[in-house]
């Protein structure tokens, strides 16, 4: 390498998992509220495991200094405003620009399923943008989402592409740094990354993409053997996100080889011709319950001692659909925790109720028509106060996480925590954070996919998948998907006619 090195790495990234068909856009305050730049960057992530966090330490033990473009992430939610994506793009692409001459490198982090108002493929435009003001030459590291939707385009215009290969995603931190150590290895001319794409033409629900799950768990097994083979430097499968109407929706098989591309290419379209065999499996890998059904189920396995059970209403997309709540106060199965149904206005009468006070207030059903009637709920408030901590789960971990103005509303039999931020719970943190016993409660009603299956796991007695009729279905075929080509299985067939609408 004839390049001088000059052992500072930028660091940055825009982070959003798009949800097209939520009616409500996500805006540049949502971003800002958890946006941090420069050393804020540092402070934020280090040690954390998140990809920043991996990029970090990656740099910290290669002695390399970090300079802090802009991190911005927000929870999944609508479309990215015209307003959010400009701003967030100018400043990214501005920072980097300033830094170019002074640094070796980026390690940028994107989802890879962000959807803007008039952009289907931001990210895309996001590395154009940065390709233009940076050069063709000057190296830049992409770490991803398992959930992204992957096309060649996006990823032709990164040096380096590592994805999660686990879902719940708890490597997020070692994604940053295989990301940042294939980037750190070719700059000092270690090696030489070719990368392959291969696209099996199928998409999955959020739920079915759990990488315990098997046949999935086999074939990410033969995706994580595949990396140690020789001359492959990494491989990733992605597999995509079915709630963002893209045309690149869809999985993808991305493989890294050390200066062969046949290589890459052949490791590529191995592992994708395993998804291709396996999509019917893929795409019933768990049984699917209605409310009612996962009731009664549940009151026989409780019967059987089988607690706490774990109802999952993974439809939603807003953390506030009310379906099942509504069926769980009509039917008294047993003591159930809402964790977390985003709901600043039940947040804000609770704080105004008062610790100890009874309150009246409708939860939830607020974010589409689609998340269900409002709740009119009564119960006394056990919390209130602004919900603010470090995540002890084990997806994460170590990150501030900002609920906003909070309360526990219990009414003896179900306690729901209402928040002010829209956050997904995904471990036990919500009870100890709230002073609620988590050995009290019977059912814990969540809204997680996939996340929650890394603390729940090993403490649940049983786990339903219950479908609602929210933005989020096990039946894709439900969605009136506009932007999806021919070929995907299962929203369309492959001679082109549109069975999704
Ligand atoms: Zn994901």
């Amino acid at each position: 390498m004839t390049r001088q090195l000059k052992n500072r790495m930028a660091v940055g990234g825009i982070v959003h998992e798009t949800v097209s068909f939520l009616p409500e856009a996500t805006t540049l305050a949502d971003f800002e509220r958890r946006a941090v730049r420069g050393d804020e960057i540092a402070e934020t992530f280090a040690g954390s495991n998140t990809v920043f966090g991996g990029f970090l330490d990656v740099c910290q033990q290669n002695g390399v200094a970090v300079e802090g473009l802009i991190c911005a992430e927000c929870a999944p939610s609508g479309p990215v405003s015209k307003e959010a994506i400009q701003a967030l793009a100018d400043e990214l692409v501005s920072r980097a620009t300033l830094w170019r001459d002074e640094t070796d490198g980026l390690l940028l982090h994107l989802h890879g399923a962000m959807v803007a108002k008039g952009d289907l493929d931001p990210e895309h435009t996001i590395l154009v943008r940065l390709r233009k003001a940076l050069g063709k030459d000057y190296p830049i590291a992409l770490a991803m989402d398992l959930h992204g939707n992957v096309g060649a385009e996006k990823a032709a215009l990164a040096d380096i592409v590592c994805g999660f290969r686990h879902s719940p995603h708890t490597d997020m931190a070692e994604t940053g740094e295989r990301a940042a150590r294939l980037l750190l290895g070719k700059l000092a001319g270690d090696i030489t990354p070719v990368a392959a794409m291969a696209r099996p033409g199928l998409v999955l629900p959020s739920i079915f993409t759990a990488t315990e799950i098997s046949p999935l768990r086999e074939i990410m097994t033969d995706v994580r053997a595949a990396t140690a083979e020789p001359g492959i430097l990494d491989v990733t499968l992605f597999t995509g996100f079915a709630y963002a109407d893209v045309p690149e929706i869809g999985a993808t098989v991305l493989a890294t080889a050390d200066g062969d591309e046949a290589l890459a290419i052949r490791t590529a379209e191995r592992l994708s011709a395993r998804l291709v065999e396996a999509r019917e499996a893929l795409y019933g890998a768990a049984p699917i319950y209605d409310p009612m059904a996962a009731l009664e189920k549940t009151a026989q396995l409780l019967a059987r001692g089988s607690r706490p059970v774990v109802l999952l209403e993974h439809a939603d997309r807003g953390n506030d659909s009310t379906h099942l709540l509504h069926a769980m106060l009509a039917n008294d199965v047993g003591r159930t925790a809402v964790p977390y149904l985003h709901d600043p206005i039940a947040a804000k009468a609770a704080a105004s109720a008062g610790l100890g006070a009874q309150l009246m207030t409708t939860v939830g059903g607020k974010s589409s028509e689609m998340a269900g009637a409002p709740v009119l709920f009564s119960g006394f408030v056990t919390y209130t106060g602004h919900l603010r901590y470090r995540i002890t789960g084990p997806v994460r971990t170590g990150e501030e996480l900002d609920l906003g103005l909070s309360a526990v509303i219990d009414n003896g039999r179900i306690a729901v925590i209402v928040t002010t931020h829209s956050v997904t719970a995904l471990d036990t943190d919500p009870f100890t954070q709230c002073g609620l016993d988590f050995e009290e409660f019977d059912i814990i009603a969540l809204r997680s996919k996939t996340h929650f299956r890394a603390a729940y796991e090993p403490i649940a007695g049983e786990i339903l998948i219950v479908d609602t009729p929210d933005w989020g279905p096990a039946d894709l075929l439900d969605l009136p998907y506009r932007n999806v080509p021919p070929g995907i299985y299962p929203i369309t067939i492959d001679d082109g006619t549109d069975v999704g609408v």
